[in-house]
């Protein structure tokens, strides 16, 4: 179990539109009724409100913006929390600290770390630090969405709109969930 006291990683991970960020919005607002709370979201991130996290289906949590892992570091110096919370943790700038050794960092001090991330990128492939962030997490779960094409699990992020920008921020205007065989058939068209 992770409570606030005894310190732990948790990750939730998976394609567009899998749940993830309203499973980590569950396990904040849980937590929320006797811990203090905090939720960083990435700057680049400007989908649905500037100053809230949000799901694509309209959930919203307050959120600190921020641009990369370092600056939660910074935060959580000058801060007194229990429960760490982060969204769309694939956008955050790593160069001076990787999300493994922010979380470490944090959980080694009883701190409770909830991390949301996409997984795969557009193309397919791993997103930078997230297999490592796997492997560093105490438990977690992977999400999947429902394949536009044919209704069975999606695990892929198909980009539905014309840019090799490895890193475009949307939603449901320019990405749809895909299962691996309809993603293999559209993607190698
Ligand atoms: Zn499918």
């Amino acid at each position: 179990m992770s409570t606030a006291k005894g310190g732990s990683i948790v990750f939730f991970s998976g394609g567009m539109f899998s749940g993830k960020t309203e499973a980590l919005f569950r396990e904040l607002n849980r937590y929320k009724v006797r811990y203090k709370v905090v939720l960083f979201k990435p700057l680049k991130d400007k989908r649905y409100s500037q100053d809230k996290a949000a799901s694509h289906n309209g959930l919203t949590f307050d959120s600190q913006n921020i641009a990369s892992v370092k600056d939660a570091d910074n935060w959580l110096e000058a801060n007194q929390v229990d429960v760490i919370g982060i969204d769309e943790a694939q956008f955050l700038d790593t160069t001076e600290m990787s999300l493994v050794e922010f979380a470490e960092k944090w959980a080694n001090k009883g701190k409770a770390v909830f991390v949301a991330a996409l997984d795969r990128d557009f193309e397919g492939k791993p997103f930078t630090g997230i297999p490592e962030f796997w492997v560093a997490s105490d438990k977690g779960k992977k999400f999947n969405a429902i394949c536009t094409q044919c209704g069975e699990d999606a695990s892929f992020s198909h980009r539905t709109v014309d840019s090799d920008d490895k890193i475009l921020v949307g939603g449901a205007d320019a990405y749809e969930a895909l299962c691996r065989a309809c993603y293999l058939k559209i993607a190698n068209k």
